[in-house]
């Protein structure tokens, strides 16, 4: 089984001087008892790199699904991984509203990224429409079947359930709506790519993650880890994070 993983999750957020915040992340969690990964824009992503030390994994937020070419302004998985990366993020409900993303330009991201060496951290979840809808388990099914290429292992896939209502709103779903849909996920894990693969990847929860409800999101079945947007920009926020998983039994 991986260590957990709290997940950092700047979006378009972040100049030279946000790499203060890195290096005090650096000074207090070296040794956090989980792995921590920060996904800074790309302008950042080699300096982080370089100063973060070997205590926090650097990842993008998103590749091309071609190795290069005419394709102004994206980014390779191959760049990323130059400039530092083990990781990168795909098919974020962000990426997925603003630039129309389908499951198969994630799957095929995925495919480029695994090429490339990179760990993906795979992004779904469900509307509040589907939510009120009673369709949240389908909606995620669906997402999932389509997102992750054969061939996933621990080492190539971290699932990330992020309910799209959640992200940014300070509202979480309860604990119990949280357990269902990661125990829906490791169940399809376990069934798409063999029980080894699917219970050594890691299911990190997303959406509104804070120090004062993180404890006890990590104490729920199946959660291991988190990927956190706002609350991952201040040391002083995102450290109680870390240490709370840290301190987990999960
Ligand atoms: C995210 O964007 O991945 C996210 C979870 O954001 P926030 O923590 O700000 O809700």
């Amino acid at each position: 089984m991986h260590r957990k993983l709290a997940a950092g999750n700047w979006k378009m957020n972040g100049t030279g001087a946000s790499l203060a915040e890195v290096e005090a992340l650096a000074a207090d969690h070296a040794d956090a008892g989980c792995e921590v990964l920060i996904c800074p824009p790309a302008t950042l992503l080699s300096r982080m790199a370089d100063m973060a030390g070997p205590g926090i994994a650097i990842g993008g937020q998103d590749c091309h699904a071609a190795a290069g070419g005419a394709h102004t302004g994206d980014i390779s998985a191959a760049m990323l991984a130059d400039a530092g990366a083990h990781y990168v993020i795909l098919g974020h409900s962000e990426r997925r509203a603003d630039h129309g993303e389908t499951d198969a330009d994630v799957h095929a991201k995925a495919q480029a990224a695994w090429a490339a060496g990179l760990t993906t951290v795979i992004c779904v979840g469900e509307t509040l429409d589907d939510r009120e809808g009673g369709r949240t388990l389908d909606v995620v099914h669906t997402q999932i079947a389509g997102s992750v290429p054969n061939g996933a292992s621990p080492e190539r896939v971290v699932i990330a359930y992020e309910p799209v209502w959640a992200i940014g709103t300070g509202k979480v779903p309860t604990l119990d709506q949280i357990g269902e849909v990661h125990g829906a996920i490791r169940a399809q894990l376990d069934d798409t790519f063999g029980t080894a693969a699917g219970t050594g990847i890691r299911i990190l929860y997303g959406g509104s993650v804070k120090p004062g409800n993180a404890a006890e999101i990590f104490g729920v079945a199946d959660v291991d880890g988190a990927l956190v947007g706002g609350a991952s920009l201040k040391a002083a926020d995102f450290g109680p994070i870390i240490a709370a998983l840290g301190a987990s039994d999960g």
